[in-house]
């Protein structure tokens, strides 16, 4: 018995010191949740907003603690759209590791929110304002574990790059990454990136999994148009623009791309396999060794594997018609592809024409599809972000991901500079509101995320395991 209370309150401090290392020192947390908010208030939505006041605050901080103007740049596409890259200097024993978030965020409006969405408020536990997910709450911790690295006196085995850019959300012609590569890529050159999108997953606080997101599929948006000489609705024939697309989009509808994982899809399903029970599991297991029928099942048991393991397509758009008594001269669709990574756009477009099976409809892409390949699953940066994941929260696996969004990252990997999604932030499965109102994150896992952040990037830079 007193063997039992002896080994449980052992259990008990063991549990309490595991909880402290989460935390950042008081001083860097003030410093984290400082630039937090000033990163939250500034409005840098991406049709109304402007991001270089972010970069030119961030610049200010960064001179303040020390950092040469020499290392720091601010610069974009417009004078709206500026970015901000940083350089650390380490002993250049290898290439630089790239850091990178971005500083625009979806629009927010006052009226639909609970809360003014650019003021930065802590509430039940909560952070709360636009980009406080999205993708702010990464920006602030890479500075401020940044300016913590040099007043430690921390020296990395190569140089830290920091870079917080515009327009992720907007795309279009002020992508910061996009920019930055085209224009001044010796700035952001690296050996690797670490990015948004891959987080912690949890279910009412009990922490599952730790997402390094390694690749996203990518987009094609195609216009289908069918065109038709019309006529007066009182002499129907069977040629009529709208049933033609209709027709089409029935077909489409029934119709499923084949299932296939890859590397990393497997290597998520084999983790999955360890977190789900029963028979899922089991059928997670079967499909990551290559089971088809197990394949099936999974894809029927959820949306979000469906979509893991396969492209898909789907109409999101229609017009058609121009008169009630007139047959219609024109019906038109959007179909929008997620498409994964090994997905060839001309593969996607021969499949959809011979699912279409009608030459009356036309098929076209819609601006120009960004694809990047998936980034390889390094051992080294695997074994260290589980290392410092297991190290904070034990039990949490590691769990490699593919995402259906896209991210920056795409630029990055299409460039050649493997970029992973990885953040320590942990986010309620349910509870995800990105783009959406009220955005919040906990505040916990805000200063836990700089914890896991500030030794990741320890561990990537040569200091000696913790
Ligand atoms: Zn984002």
């Amino acid at each position: 018995m007193l063997h039992r209370i002896v080994l449980l309150t052992l259990a008990c401090a063991a549990t309490a010191a595991a909880q402290d290392r989460t935390m950042p020192p008081e001083r860097e947390r003030a410093l984290a949740r400082e630039i937090y908010k000033e990163m939250v208030e500034i409005k840098s939505g991406y049709t109304t907003g402007a991001t270089t006041p972010v970069a030119e605050a961030v610049a200010r901080r960064l001179k303040a603690a020390g950092f040469p103007a020499a290392d720091i740049f601010v610069g974009g596409a417009s004078p709206t759209k500026a970015n901000l890259v940083v350089r650390y200097h380490g002993t250049g024993r290898r290439r630089p590791i790239l850091l990178l978030a971005h500083t625009d965020v979806v629009e927010a409006k006052r009226e639909d929110w609970n809360m003014d969405p650019y003021t930065f408020t802590e509430k039940d536990g909560y952070f709360y304002g636009r980009g406080t997910g999205d993708d702010k709450s990464q920006a602030a911790v890479w500075i401020a574990n940044l300016i913590r690295y040099k007043r430690e006196g921390f020296t990395p085995d190569r140089d830290i790059i920091v870079a917080l850019t515009a327009d992720e959300e907007g795309g279009g012609p002020y992508n910061g990454v996009a920019w930055l590569l085209k224009n001044r890529r010796e700035l952001i050159d690296a050996e690797l990136a670490l990015n948004e999108d891959g987080w912690g997953e949890s279910v009412n606080g009990t922490r599952l999994s730790n997402d390094l997101q390694v690749s996203e599929k990518y987009v094609i948006n195609y216009r289908l148009e069918v065109r038709n000489k019309g006529g007066h609705s009182s002499l129907p024939v069977a040629d009529n623009a709208i049933y033609h697309l209709a027709g089409a989009l029935d077909r489409l509808g029934r119709f499923g791309f084949p299932l296939k994982p890859n590397d990393v899809t497997r290597a998520y399903f084999r983790a999955m396999a360890n977190i789900e029970k029963g028979a899922i599991s089991a059928d997670l297991s079967a499909l990551a060794a290559g089971d088809s029928a197990a394949m099936g099942r999974v894809a029927l048991a959820s949306t979000g594997w469906n979509a893991t393991l396969r492209t898909t397509c789907v109409a999101t758009e229609l017009e058609g018609g121009h008169a009630k008594n007139a047959l219609p001269q024109l019906a038109a669709a959007n179909v929008n592809c997620r498409v994964l990574p090994e997905d060839a756009v001309d593969y996607v477009t021969s499949t959809l024409r011979g699912v279409f099976a009608d030459t009356a409809v036309t098929m076209r892409i819609e601006g120009t599809p960004e694809r990047g390949p998936a980034s390889p699953l390094r051992a080294d940066l695997m074994s260290a972000v589980s290392a410092v994941t297991t190290s904070l929260w034990p039990g949490v696996p590691t769990v490699p991901m593919m995402v259906m969004g896209a991210t920056d990252g795409l630029y990055l990997r299409a460039a050649g500079i493997p970029t992973y999604g990885i953040q320590g932030f942990f986010y309620d499965r349910d509870d995800i509101r990105f783009h959406g109102r009220d955005e919040r994150l906990k505040v916990q896992s805000f200063y836990e995320g700089q914890t896991f952040l500030y030794e990741l990037v320890k561990r990537l830079t040569g200091a000696p395991s913790a």
